[in-house]
């Protein structure tokens, strides 16, 4: 799977990782669309404390189940 990663302030990269192995409990989403927003802007401009470099970005994402793991909806926490 590939990922965009911040190295360090000011440079971008597109990286294949690795596809993890799914443990008990988890599903298998298949992702459709990630958001980039003003957050990770503030990670690529170095101003964003709380990163720590290298770091993937994107988040906001929307996925399909794979079909792989049970799925299970939980609505009401926070
Ligand atoms: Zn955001």
């Amino acid at each position: 799977m590939k990922a965009i990663v911040i190295p360090e302030p000011g440079r971008v990269e597109v990286k294949e990782f690795p596809m993890v192995q799914r443990r008990e409990g988890e599903a298998v989403l298949k992702l459709l669309y990630g958001g980039v927003c003003g957050s990770d802007l503030g990670t690529y401009r170095g101003m964003n404390v709380y990163a720590k470099y290298p770091c993937i970005i994107g988040h906001e994402f929307a996925a399909r189940w794979s079909g792989r793991g049970k799925m299970i909806m939980e609505s009401g926490k926070a």
